[in-house]
């Protein structure tokens, strides 16, 4: 709040009310590189994961393009991973999208056979947002760099919420988003490892270190990076809890109504998703109902609720069709309480 009401100041003027601004946004850079072990100069804050995604991609793309054009992803990013691959499709670039198996996770011989001389970026997302499952980034990244190649990994839905590490997990670039970690939404940075070569995407003035042009969001910079040291601080105990209540509620679901089954079995998976297929019925119902319930569940993406297609990770894992119409996502944060969960239990076995 001082951010919006004291601290007003353009952190990009040279007025004094501004150099408090630039303070704190060098305070929160600090903050934000420490939670990672990176260098401060290494995050550039954007409005949130999708530019992050955006930039991330299109812009190792721009600047290796005379090393070669081509990138690897998977079947199960998010549409910000996705729709950039197909653009830049439409400009010359071709694009590997490997599948995964029935719980989510890419199989890492397929990745290192789909490397090819001119393979310039590796884009694999940390953990989905629609089932959870964890993708085995360190050795990702290994592979990545015997190759010469670069990885990128989207890390929205992990970052706050799993230890993300950028001196143990090896990425060179990667993507995260405040609203995922109980911080404000529309504010994200993106990690850039060293001096890694990548063109801008928002052109114009100089702010970013001439990286990312646009007047920063200060009050949301500096909610973001409390929230992510709260985060990174009270991490083990919020995994703890979140895994407790997901477990319960699967355990209630599962033994209290038929025809379910479970979408995040995978071993690694993020503490707070929780991906359940109620066969035979339609999700569009069964969230029509919790809602009135006032219990808010997702089918799918949240982000994408817009568009109404079957899910295209749950597809890439090979579900049945009426697995797909009857899934739920259920997402579940530290401030979540075991009488909530019983609460969604009972509404569920109440439902017609
Ligand atoms: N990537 C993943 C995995 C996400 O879950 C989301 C949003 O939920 C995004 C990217 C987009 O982030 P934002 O909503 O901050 O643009």
């Amino acid at each position: 709040m001082p951010y919006f009401q004291v601290y007003y100041g353009n952190a990009g003027s040279s007025y004094g009310l501004g150099a408090e601004s630039r303070k704190a946004l060098n305070r929160a850079r600090a903050d934000i590189a420490a939670t990672l072990q990176a260098k401060p100069e290494e995050i550039y804050f954007t409005a949130g994961g999708t530019e992050a995604d955006n930039w991330a991609i299109r812009g190792i793309a721009e600047a290796n393009k005379e090393k070669g054009k081509h990138i690897i992803t998977s079947q199960i990013e998010h549409m910000a991973v996705l729709q950039t691959c197909r653009f830049l499709e439409t400009q010359g670039y071709e694009v590997t999208y490997l599948k995964v198996d029935s719980q989510g996770k890419i199989d890492l011989k397929e990745l290192e056979n789909a490397i090819r001389r001119d393979t310039i970026l590796i884009s694999i997302m940390y953990a989905n947002n629609e089932v959870g499952v964890i993708q085995p980034v360190r050795q990702i990244a290994e592979i990545a760099h015997e190759h010469g190649v670069l990885f990128h990994t989207d890390a929205v839905q992990a970052y706050g919420q799993i230890p993300v590490l950028a001196s143990m997990d090896g990425f060179d670039l990667l993507s995260a988003s405040a609203h995922k970690f109980n911080g404000p939404k529309g504010i994200g940075f993106l990690y850039v490892k060293g001096y890694q070569k990548i063109n801008s995407l928002m052109k114009g003035g100089g702010q970013e270190l001439g990286k990312r042009a646009g007047t920063e969001n200060v009050a949301g910079i500096v909610g973001m990076a409390k929230a992510a040291t709260m985060a990174i601080r009270e991490m083990q105990e919020r995994i703890e809890k979140t895994e407790r209540l997901r477990a319960l509620l699967w355990a209630g679901v599962f033994e209290n109504i038929s025809h379910v089954s479970c979408n995040s079995e995978a071993k690694e998976h993020l503490p707070g998703i929780l991906n359940i297929s109620f066969c035979g019925r339609e999700a569009e119902q069964i969230l029509g109902y919790l809602d009135r319930k006032e219990i808010y569940a997702s089918g799918g993406s949240a982000c994408s609720s817009y568009d109404r297609k079957p899910s295209h990770v749950l597809q890439a894992m090979g579900k049945s069709a009426e697995q797909i119409r009857g899934a739920v996502r259920f997402s579940l944060g530290y401030d979540n309480t075991e009488e909530e969960m019983e609460q969604v239990i009972e509404k569920l076995m109440k439902m017609k």
